[in-house]
């Protein structure tokens, strides 16, 4: 699908100078998190997100010079910070086949903001010490399965799960902890394998640091042919663990937090269940995303972005930029998980590699 990218002055005048007020949305939503996608590539074929029969030999992924530097990334993490964002995800594409992003890290750090990577691990032992000196805060890693074949199924990847754990024990001894591990679930694929994923990640003497956390099956993109009856609510999900380790429900650790929180009323530690499609939370949502090629996207299933990438390399100041970011952000409507209906679901979306999980 052609991603429409709106030219940010198109048939109008600059942006009205940004007054330094409180910045909210047309429904109050303040912008508190960024999304930065650093390459829409990717090593695995996740059948949920990149299919193989889409991305595949002849798939056109960016030209190096389409996508921002890390000096460009760096310049305009600054500004959102200074319009009031609080953290800063990298991710992808897998943002670990970007070369040398602890560069990328050391540059962010230098901000007052909470710095994350959601990596899917195949790359992550090798990395994880570079990045945790370079100041990352925490790691996020996707992890479907601990059964060789079932992950093979989910990711369409010749990669060993063994890899994948060693990563997320990598991080967690490099201090990139406590590491989230994300389990996307789809029906009939692997909703066997939760029992067996919360009891491997469980907190014990060996594994203080991991939080599992279900993910329901989203309808991005158009090319993952979603349908409602491959989703497993968490709902399900809850009662499933609950029957074997009973759970009882915690607070947020902040309002809005978009993982709902249980913790094992054994004191073996909490899961987290992220219900996109069955409880949306469009209402909390606060997170703005940066696209590879230096595109603002103000939701995960937009159909077009705003281009940035045009005033960062056609010269516009940092203020002129700062502007165009808030009036952006002040005009954004979306809540399609909302909305969600037979006939949402063929708008056309953008691809998660491409925007960025
Ligand atoms: N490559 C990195 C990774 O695997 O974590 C970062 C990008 S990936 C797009 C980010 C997250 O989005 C992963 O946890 C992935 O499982 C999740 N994801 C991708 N497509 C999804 C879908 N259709 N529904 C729910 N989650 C999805």
């Amino acid at each position: 699908m052609a991603i429409r990218v709106i030219p940010i002055h198109a048939g109008g005048a600059a942006a009205p100078a940004y007054d330094g007020g409180p910045l909210a949305d047309t429904r109050g939503r303040p912008m508190r998190d960024l999304r930065i996608s650093v390459t829409d590539r990717c090593n695995f074929r996740c059948v949920y997100c990149m299919p193989r029969e889409v991305f595949d030999s002849s798939y056109r992924f960016l030209p190096h010079s389409a996508i921002l530097s890390f000096e460009e990334i760096a310049r305009l993490a600054g500004i959102f910070v200074g319009l009031g964002v609080k953290k800063i995800r990298l991710t992808g594409g897998e943002p670990l086949v970007r070369r040398d992003l602890h560069r990328l890290v050391s540059m962010l750090k230098e901000l007052p903001v909470e710095l994350t990577l959601t990596t899917n691990g195949s790359l992550l032992a090798k990395h994880a010490g570079a990045l945790a000196d370079a100041g990352l805060d925490r790691v996020t890693v996707s992890l479907d399965s601990l059964d060789e074949a079932t992950f093979r199924a989910m990711n369409d990847a010749d990669f060993p799960v063994a890899k994948v754990i060693e990563g997320i024990e990598v991080a967690a001894a490099a201090g990139l902890g406590p590491v989230k591990i994300n389990m996307v679930l789809k029906r009939g694929v692997n909703d066997g394998e939760i029992l067996a994923m919360a009891g491997r990640w469980r907190a014990s003497a060996h594994s203080p640091s991991y939080i599992l956390r279900f993910i329901e099956y989203m309808d991005v993109g158009a090319t993952n042919g979603w349908r409602m009856d491959d989703v497993v609510p968490s709902a399900e999900v809850v009662r499933r663990i609950s029957q074997r380790w009973p759970l009882e429900p915690i607070d947020p650790n902040y309002p809005g937090e978009v993982a709902e929180r249980w913790r094992y009323a054994d004191g073996a530690g909490e899961i987290g269940v992220i219900s996109s499609v069955t409880q949306a939370f469009c209402s909390s949502c606060s997170r703005m995303r940066l696209s590879t090629e230096g595109s603002l996207f103000t939701c995960l299933f937009a159909g077009s972005g705003h281009d940035l990438k045009s005033l960062v390399r056609g010269g516009a100041s940092d203020d002129a930029i700062r502007d165009e970011i808030a009036a952006v952000w002040r005009g954004r409507a979306d809540r399609y998980s909302e909305i969600r209906t037979l006939e949402t679901q063929k708008r056309p979306k953008v691809e998660m590699s491409y925007i960025g999980g």
